[in-house]
């Protein structure tokens, strides 16, 4: 039996398109929380070609919802362990890792390399910086973000007049600044966000995105959802400089 014949029994898919599933280099950016069911979602859809930036190590007060790594792993580097699990089920991913934290100089010299950025990453400055590059090189960035009870994902195709993540998020904003590990974070808003994700990534790859942008938005604990279009911000110093 072939590994994907079941999947591939879904209307209007087939092997070439699990080819062309792989066919773009697409760099995630954060193994973390996000970034566990998003990696099982995109690997067990066929999509298995990507590479992984993290710097950061496996700690004990994580492993509850970064499901993929246990106790063994602890004090090892995230994107590794998480390369090792994702081959051990999937033996066709093809995965590089790179094993740091990606500032601004990194982010200019790396994303320029692939079609796609997925931003999983937990704090604004990189966020932020991610946005600012992807807006100047014209490389289509999908961000997904959970915090607390909340989660938003939005992808951004950055051609030219496109509305980028500052135009919704403009940095001088209240935003809450406080990390996952603060504010907490309820597990299966990870799992909605993530797979957002994944279909947004799937559907740029296919190249069957809407230019229409929105912002979905999803309360935990209230259940609710909600998606708003996402508007050029023509003040925006990012994307209208
Ligand atoms: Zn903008």
């Amino acid at each position: 039996m072939n590994f994907w014949e079941t999947a591939t029994q879904l209307s209007g898919f087939n092997e070439t398109l699990v080819d062309e599933l792989n066919s773009k280099k697409i760099l995630l950016i954060g193994a973390g929380g996000l970034a566990h069911p998003l990696v099982t979602s995109l690997c067990g859809s066929g999509l298995t070609t990507f590479d992984i930036a993290d710097g950061d190590v496996i700690e004990y007060k994580n492993l509850h919802r970064q499901f993929l790594f246990n106790e063994k792993c602890i004090g090892q580097g995230k994107a590794r362990v998480l390369k090792s699990k994702l081959e051990d089920h999937y033996p066709q991913t093809n995965i590089s890792i790179i094993e740091k934290f990606l500032e601004e100089k990194d982010l200019f010299e790396q994303i320029p390399k692939y079609d796609l950025i997925i931003d999983c990453s937990d704090n604004f400055k990189t966020r932020y910086n991610i946005n600012e590059v992807c807006v100047e090189k014209n490389i289509p960035l999908v961000m997904g973000l959970a915090s607390g009870v909340t989660g938003h994902a939005a992808a951004f195709l950055n051609y030219a007049n496109s509305p980028c993540y500052e135009c919704i998020f403009p940095r001088n904003t209240n935003i809450n600044e406080d990390s996952c590990d603060e504010l907490g974070i309820l597990t299966p808003v990870l799992s909605y966000v993530s797979s957002m994700v994944a279909m947004m990534t799937i559907r740029i790859i296919l190249d069957q995105f809407t230019k229409e942008n929105f912002l979905y938005r999803i309360d935990g604990m209230t259940l609710k959802t909600n998606q708003t279009l996402i508007n050029v911000d023509n003040e925006c110093f990012v994307c209208k400089k």
